[in-house]
Order: C-alpha cells, then structure tokens, then sequence
C-alpha cells in the first residue's frame, strides 16, 4: 500500500460545493489503495480577510496573537474537509499543525520547520484513516506557541509532511493545470510544463512564481520528495516538479533551455542616500536591516560622487517588512550615517529562469532586446547562473512579461491556459 500526501489551496475549497468536490477526490485516492495524508489551506481568500480585520483592530499587532488568528482559517477547512469525507461513507480525522508533530521555530508569521513527528498521524492511518492536517501552522519548539509558516506555508506543510512519512508523491492541487511557462492569469498564451527540475522551480519559486512556495522546493530537494502539481478541478496530468526528468511515452521528457518567466509585484524599493564611500557603510546597513529579521533580495551601489564622496545604495526586500525596515534604519541613522531614506512601492520584477542560460549565450542579449522593444525602462539588474532578473516600474510588469514570454519562443500555438478558480489575491 502506497501513503500519498495531497495538498489542497485555498481556491480548491472555496466554498461546500468545492470541499465536497475534493472530498471525493481523497476517497478515491484512498479506494485506489493508499494511505492518504491531505494538507488543507483555509478556505477561499480566508486568511486575507482575517488579515483585514486585524489591521481594523491594530496596525501592528502582536505576532503571537496574529498567528492565533490567521490558524484559525485552516481549522476551519480541515473540519468541514473531514465532516465531508465520513459523509461519503469514510473514516477522516483532522489535526492542528501542531497535533500533527509540526514544530518551527518561534518566528512568529514566518516560522520555519524544524521538525516533524507525525506519531498521531501514522496511528491515525494505522486506524483505516484518512488524516487531514491544517495547512500553514506549527508549535514553536521553545515556547509552545502556534506559529505560523509565512503566506503560502500549506505548500511547506505538505512536503515536510511527505518527507518525515515517506511518502511516495507529494501532491499539490490547485487551480491551475500544473506550473506553466507563465502566470496564466498574466500570459493567456502560457504553456504547461510537463517536468521542471528542483533547481529551476526554485528559481522561479523565488522569483514570484506562487503556484509553489520556495521553502516548499527546498524541502523537496532535499528530501527529494517528487511533487505533482495538479488541478483539483480537472482529471488532467500536471508537471512533475523532481530530480530526474519523467518518462512520456517510451521517451524522456526533455529539460528545457528556458522553464519560464516569473514576476512579483510584492517587492517594494528602499534607496539609502548619502552614504560614506567608505568600507563597512554596507556591512552595518545590512546588519540592521538582518537584526530586524528582514530577508532582502537585489542590492544596488552607485558609483559615489567624486565630489562629495557620498554614495546611494538601493536594495528590495517584501512591501510587508517596508515600514520595519524604514523604523530599523532611521534608528540606526548616525551609528550608519546617511543623508536621507527614499522609498518605492511602485516596483515590479521579471524573471528569466532556465539552466539552459550557462551554455547558451546571447540569452542575456534577447532578454534586454526584448524589454526595450516593448519599452520597458530597467531599474535593478541582478542574475544567478539560470536566472537574469530586472526590477521596472510596476505597470510596465504585465507588457514585459509578455514581451519576454513571446520573444523566447513560449506562447503556446493551441490551447489557453485555463484558471479554473481562485481570485488571483
Ligand atoms: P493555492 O490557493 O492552490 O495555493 P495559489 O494562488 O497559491 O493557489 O497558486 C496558484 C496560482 O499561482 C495560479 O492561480 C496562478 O495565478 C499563479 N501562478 C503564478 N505563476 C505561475 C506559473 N508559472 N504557473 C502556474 N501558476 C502560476
Ligand atoms: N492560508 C494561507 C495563505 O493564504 C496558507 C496557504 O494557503 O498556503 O497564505
Ligand atoms: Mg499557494
């Protein structure tokens, strides 16, 4: 007998009608003769709406409480998951994160696994179960807190999951057809890929590509945990995210020169101006900015004012952490020494991911070509060796993703992409 984890988003059980469709899906799987783990997300845009109303009740509330608050959309969906599966004839019993042997650290809203002792989920199976874990959530290892894994976290949840019960394939349903060349609500002309390495999903993960949490594609790699994106709203094959190319056929799928363009208007810009040429300036900008548990992404120094000595040094990092950031750094502002802060919401990135762009020259070239033939200004530049990234003002973000997408040779000749569900939030 095989045990199986399965994932449901938020869009997959978005009202009953959704949550009685996937019940039937679990049962299925389970009267193909697996165990069966599901990993449940709150319902719909849930844990928007309760992020709305703390901020009714509190600009800054506390994390503790917050992530009480936010845990709660989960328990919702993995009650009503199981009430659906024992009405279909079917044993189902649901657990908190934190029932289910989910231990983080204790960073409140983005706490990270540390462990997982599923004791009462295996004896749950063992039973004839089928187990339903609460996405997203954990119990601090310290305090006993209940901690909360940062936006996304049920993808997390699945693969740690997955790997500390060996589970054979760890699913992930949701309201597209697989991970696409795109984002299908961005570029119509999106296509599925049938098979993506760990190390371009991570890239592209990290790069805005939601459909899979970054944390997610690093526990898999290093569990090597295999992941099949599917939709819950189709029967079809979707992309088999692992280690080795699949087979198809009597061939192998093969790896492709460029896996896709990912964007993300989630960033925000802080631009420290006037600072000191001198050594050390950067070593205590980004010590205050690391203090205040804040993760950056590109940095940028100008060249400095031969006249003044003085120096700007830009760098992105997710709005969410952008007043923090500010608040850090004008506290810091004569240990530092700067002349004034600027900050700049109205940013967006592209990305260009695939291995394929170590040997391949002139990938670089067509990329920039292709920006400013559809007249996109770049602002930030940084790459990896599978990935060229710009920063652009972020309406011109959906223009240039289309414009790379066609200019690589991507958009599909057939099919559009389909979103079957989902509000995009
Ligand atoms: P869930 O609620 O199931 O976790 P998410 O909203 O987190 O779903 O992720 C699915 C969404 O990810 C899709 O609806 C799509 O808009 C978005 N997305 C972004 N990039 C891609 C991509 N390259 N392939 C597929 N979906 C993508
Ligand atoms: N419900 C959480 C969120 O919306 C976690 C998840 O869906 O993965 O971010
Ligand atoms: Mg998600």
């Amino acid at each position: 007998m095989g045990l199986v984890v399965q994932k449901y988003g938020g869009s997959s059980v978005a009202d009953a009608e959704g949550i009685k469709r996937v019940a039937k899906r679990i049962v299925e799987a389970k009267k193909n003769g697996n165990q069966v783990v599901v990993v449940v997300s709150a319902m719909g845009d849930t844990t928007d709406e309760l992020i709305d109303l703390a901020e009714q009740v509190s600009p800054m509330p506390a994390g503790r409480e917050f992530d009480m608050l936010l845990t709660a959309g989960e328990r919702i969906s993995m009650a009503l998951l199981a009430m659906a599966i024992k009405n279909l004839g079917h044993e189902a019993q649901s657990f908190t994160g934190s029932q289910a042997g989910v231990i983080t650290d204790s960073v409140h809203n983005k706490a990270r696994i540390i462990d997982v002792t599923p004791g009462r989920i295996r004896t749950a199976l063992d039973e004839g179960n089928i187990a339903i874990v609460a996405g997203f959530q954990g119990v601090s290892q310290d305090k006993k807190d209940i901690t909360t894994l940062g936006r996304g976290g049920s993808d997390t949840t699945a693969v740690a999951l997955a790997a500390a019960l060996d589970a054979e394939v760890c699913e992930i349903y949701t309201d597209v057809d697989g991970v696409f060349t795109a984002d299908p609500r961005v570029v119509k002309k999106a296509r599925k890929i049938d098979w993506i390495s760990f190390e371009d999903m991570l890239e592209l993960a990290a790069s805005g590509s939601k459909v899979l949490l970054h944390r997610c594609v690093e526990y898999a790699r290093r569990y090597n945990i295999p992941i099949h994106v599917r939709s819950s709203f189709s029967g079809l094959q979707g992309t088999w995210v692992s280690s080795e190319p699949i087979e198809q056929g009597d061939k192998q799928v093969e790896q492709a020169i460029i896996s896709g363009v990912a964007h993300d208007t989630s960033e925000a810009k802080i631009t420290v101006v006037g600072v000191p040429d001198k050594p050390g300036e950067a070593a205590s900008i980004f010590r205050t900015i690391a203090d205040a548990e804040i993760n950056i992404d590109m940095v940028v120094q100008n060249v400095s004012a031969a006249a003044t000595g003085l120096t700007d040094i830009s760098f992105t990092l997710p709005k969410a952490e952008g007043r923090k950031a500010i608040d850090a750094l004008e506290k810091n502002r004569s240990g530092i020494g700067f002349d004034s802060l600027r900050y700049d919401d109205q940013i967006g990135k592209i990305s260009l991911v695939g291995a394929g762009m170590k040997t391949n020259p002139g990938v670089t070239a067509d990329f920039f070509t292709a920006l400013s033939d559809a007249g996109v200004n770049i602002e930030l530049i940084s790459t990896s060796e599978i990935r060229i990234s710009v920063v652009t003002r972020k309406d011109d973000v959906t223009e240039a993703v289309r414009a790379v997408h066609t200019a690589f040779g991507l958009d599909s000749e057939s099919d559009e992409a389909v979103v079957y569900g989902g509000t995009g939030r």
